[in-house]
């Protein structure tokens, strides 16, 4: 009987432990949570139902605490009792005691194990709910890809892992050539489906283990996992060429235009944070755009040496960034 109950107990020690460790879990997640800003009402509803599950969980443990508690006690006392029993009669009164407690534990143990069980299921669905309100946070609701966001912070990712395990990875900023014309010329609708179709294009023609999103407008970002200095140019000229294959065109009322995009390619170096890279990605963008668009411009770590294309030096690019580019050239100087 003796071991049978300390079983018993050690059965209820096991399920409380397990317990804690899913409420940990979950306050992991829930600790997350309340350090977003301007979270939606349905990021907050899920988390005070995760909380109120998570509560119903420590409640159990707490129960649990208490009974196992008890029944130390009593079985302790019938320790003292089985070593100071003088007759058969004490014997009896000891064992009906333990099997009064005995079944006093199963009854717990069978409540609790319930208990238990409700709780686990209703965590496990707000788990799933919470994996995809964080996953919705992450999407960019038009294209179906990485929102900004998630690029920011798959960016980071990167670059921390690199600092930590040295796995190399490329930057590449991509950019549609004239979307504004576009617009204006077919309607927000169809600049809508080119922007679609190109993200579709862009997870089509990268490996699955590569990043494809959207910083917004025409602005797409790729990172591609595994890239080096040596293969960098290689592999930029492939998806470059790839997207090249897909047909963007528009045809409407009997206008027609090709769609093309430039594109700017950088390699994580030892010194970079995400910054310093998304600079130098940002810069090839730029130079590819004052190339004529149309292309892919990749730069290495020392940003003034190029492959295989004529240098550009630090005073060209100082203080430029795409953005800069944009507001001071026109299209008219660009066109020709
Ligand atoms: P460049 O070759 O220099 O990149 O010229 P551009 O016309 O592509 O550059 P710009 O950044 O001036 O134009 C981007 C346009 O994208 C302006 C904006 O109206 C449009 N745009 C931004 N977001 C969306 C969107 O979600 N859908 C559509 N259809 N257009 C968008
Ligand atoms: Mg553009």
């Amino acid at each position: 009987m003796f071991p049978q109950e300390m079983s018993s107990i050690l059965f209820i020690c096991i399920w409380s432990m397990a317990s804690v460790g899913v409420g940990l879990f979950c306050g992991f997640f829930i600790g997350r949570f309340f350090t977003l800003s301007n979270e939606p009402k349905r990021i907050k509803k899920d988390r005070e139902t995760t909380l109120n599950a998570l509560l119903a969980v420590m409640s159990s443990t707490d129960r649990l605490n208490e009974d196992v508690d008890s029944h130390n006690v009593a079985l302790q006392s019938a320790q003292k009792e089985l070593e100071t029993m003088e007759s058969d009669e004490q014997f009896e009164v000891l064992q009906s005691a333990l099997l009064s407690n005995i079944s006093r534990v199963v009854k717990s143990n069978r409540k609790l194990e319930n208990d238990l069980v409700v709780s686990r299921f209703k965590l496990e669905h707000q788990a799933q709910e919470l994996d995809r309100t964080r996953k919705e946070a992450r999407t960019d609701s038009l294209c179906n890809i990485g929102n900004r966001k998630a690029v920011d912070e798959t960016l980071q990712f990167m670059v921390s892992r690199y600092q930590t395990e040295k796995a190399p990875f490329g930057l590449m900023l991509i950019d549609i050539d004239h979307f504004k014309r576009i617009n204006d010329t077919f309607g927000h609708q169809a600049g809508d489906e080119v922007l679609t179709s190109i993200a579709k294009a862009l997870k089509e023609c990268v490996r699955p283990e590569d990043f494809v999103g959207r910083l917004g407008g025409d602005e797409f970002v790729v990172i591609l996992e595994g890239l080096t200095d040596e293969t960098a140019e290689l592999v930029g000229a492939r998806v470059r060429s790839t997207i090249e294959l897909y047909d963007f065109s528009i045809n409407n009322s009997g206008q027609s235009t090709v769609v093309t995009m430039s594109m700017g390619l950088a390699v994580v170096a030892p010194n970079d944070d995400a910054v310093r890279l998304y600079e130098r990605a940002d810069k090839a963008l730029y130079k590819s755009k004052q190339l004529g668009r149309n292309r892919l411009y990749t730069i290495s770590e020392c940003e003034t040496e190029l492959k295989g294309r004529p240098q550009i030096s630090e005073e060209e690019t100082a203080g430029k960034s795409y953005e800069d580019f944009k507001a001071s050239f026109a299209d008219a100087h660009l066109d020709g």
